[in-house]
């Protein structure tokens, strides 16, 4: 399985619009891996995750078109993983040639994206689909086996989603605070071994807190959901862990500084552009 991130930041970019703090300032004048767009990301080329504002520039940056893929999961409806606006250009007069047979454009998420896509799937019925999908009832997307989990979050029904196929598991865990019980009681049930998590880490270098977490995490979180992956046996040292979802807010989060910091407690950190295979 391949993972690849085409946009690894929060919802206001880095460098923020409208911002000079150091790290924006950074990123300006370094570019490369100090800018970060809106969170999307790529698996084996096929299922994407998230449709933020950022769409068209990753697509170019990478070489892709969304014609390239049919399925796309949601994870929730902030607009930097969901816009509407962005998708309604799959109406005719915008998107003026399709190839012959096009299978149209699968969404999948929670009943969150109905209202928001209706007006859409109205004016393009043969080319949009939604799917609200149920959390916890395993669903195909294309040809793979997702699950989606219910996140800490700050939307009405956002999801995180355990993504398989072929033996093969992703954990993509954005934008979440620390599991619901819940949630972990799914996963205790069904072991499935996990070849890649996918962690928020929005407030970057901060410890965790004595509370469970809400909305987002930091590195200090990430260990501990870690700690519960290793403990219900659902990842092992053959499992990779992201870091990803950044905040300019984050303590020490300039990507040199905290890679360095991350990899010492056994942390990659993502990039626009990266990919991982698993
Ligand atoms: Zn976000
Ligand atoms: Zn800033
Ligand atoms: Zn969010």
């Amino acid at each position: 399985m391949k993972l690849k991130y085409l946009g690894t930041a929060a919802s206001e970019a880095i460098p923020a619009l409208f911002c000079q703090c150091d790290v924006c300032r950074k990123a300006r004048e370094k570019g490369g891996r100090h800018i970060r767009s809106r969170s999307q990301a790529l698996v084996d080329d096929s299922l994407l995750i998230d449709f933020p504002c950022d769409t068209c520039w990753h697509m170019v940056q990478n070489g892709l078109s969304l014609l390239d893929f049919n399925h796309c999961l949601i994870t929730h409806v902030h607009d930097d993983h969901f816009s509407p606006e962005q998708i309604a250009y799959i109406r005719r007069g915008y998107a003026s040639v399709l190839p012959e047979n096009y299978g149209g454009f699968h969404i999948y998420g929670s009943e969150d994206i109905a209202a928001p896509l209706d007006s859409i799937l109205q004016s393009a019925p043969d080319r949009l689909f939604c799917h609200p999908v149920e959390p916890y009832a395993p669903f195909m997307a294309g040809d793979y086996r997702v699950t989606a989990l219910k996140a800490r979050h700050g939307t009405p029904h956002p999801y995180n989603y355990l993504i398989e196929r072929n033996g093969k598991a992703l954990l993509y865990a954005h934008d979440t605070g620390h599991f619901f019980p819940e949630t972990w009681d799914y996963l205790a049930s069904h072991p499935v071994h996990i070849g890649l998590v996918s962690f928020d880490c929005t407030f970057a270098n901060s410890t965790r807190g004595d509370a469970p977490r809400t909305g987002h995490m930091g590195m200090g979180d990430n260990i501990l959901m870690r700690d519960k992956l290793f403990s219900l046996g659902l990842a092992d040292a053959n499992t990779r862990f992201v870091l990803n979802h950044f905040s300019h807010n984050g303590p020490d989060v300039d990507y040199d500084a905290f890679c360095a910091m991350a990899e010492k407690e056994g942390f990659a950190v993502s990039y626009d552009g990266m990919e991982l295979i698993f």
